[in-house]
């Protein structure tokens, strides 16, 4: 049985007044004991007071991205030793932002996803194919390869402990969602490629998720949550697709 988990993705939004008001909301509204799991990534300087806002709260917080190298002469760089210092329990790696607009590699993200794993923070691997990919229909190929360089890099078995998510990159703030069955027919094809561990990984969906689309993606087989980047930033939205996934 795969937990659901639910994870905001701010982006580079937000200052220390509207962070308080739209953690202070959501927590109002997600009290006690759930079943679905919640994190939320702020922006990396807005974590030591996501940190504080938390408390004792079950969400978890994470990391928007985390460098590949260990420490040292890296400029601008946030190492997972840092991330998981300050209590950060997973880091996003290789979202299609970052692959596009920094030129990351598969390589270099499947360094990113071992570097969080060497300091147990939980890696959530991004994949997805880009419009033109789709309509070559390539998608699977693409997804296939995403994947390939970190099972390269770490083996199957590492990947049992992370946490997978398929954004389709044409989906990604644009309001397109991927529909159900397209979006499970590549969840399906990704634990297929990940073997044994397949049915552990948790795989969630990316890409305009919000409360009128998120319940009908969780109720396909292999889609086991959401990252959420517009909708997590409106405390009624996000915690309605947090319900969703209950
Ligand atoms: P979106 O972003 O929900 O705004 O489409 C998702 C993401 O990029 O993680």
């Amino acid at each position: 049985m795969r937990r659901p988990l639910v994870v905001a993705n701010w982006k580079m939004n937000g200052n220390l007044a509207d962070n308080r008001k739209l953690l202070q909301s959501f927590l109002a509204s997600w009290q006690g004991v759930h079943h679905a799991e919640v994190g939320i990534c702020p922006p990396a300087v807005y974590l030591p007071q996501a940190i504080e806002l938390l408390g004792q709260t079950n969400v978890e917080l994470g990391a928007q991205d985390v460098s590949a190298a260990e420490n040292g002469a890296f400029t601008g760089e946030v190492s997972a030793a840092m991330l998981a210092d300050i209590g950060c329990q997973f880091a996003l790696v290789g979202h299609s932002e970052r692959r596009e607009y920094h030129a990351e590699s598969d390589q270099l993200v499947a360094r990113k996803f071992k570097a969080a794993q060497s300091h147990k923070l939980t890696p959530i691997l991004c994949i997805g194919e880009s419009l033109q990919q789709r309509e070559a229909g390539e998608t699977l190929m693409v997804v296939g390869e995403q994947l390939k360089a970190v099972i390269d890099e770490v083996g199957r078995a590492a990947i049992a402990s992370s946490v997978i998510a398929y954004e389709p990159v044409w989906a990604i703030g644009t309001g397109l969602t991927a529909t159900p069955e397209q979006a499970q027919e590549v969840h399906a094809f990704i634990r297929e490629q990940l073997g044994a561990v397949g049915n552990s990984v948790r795989i969630l969906y990316g890409g305009s998720v919000k409360p009128s689309n998120a319940a009908e993606l969780f109720s396909q087989a292999d889609i086991d949550g959401a990252l959420v980047g517009g909708a997590s930033l409106n405390s009624d939205d996000f915690y309605s697709i947090c319900q969703a996934a209950e």
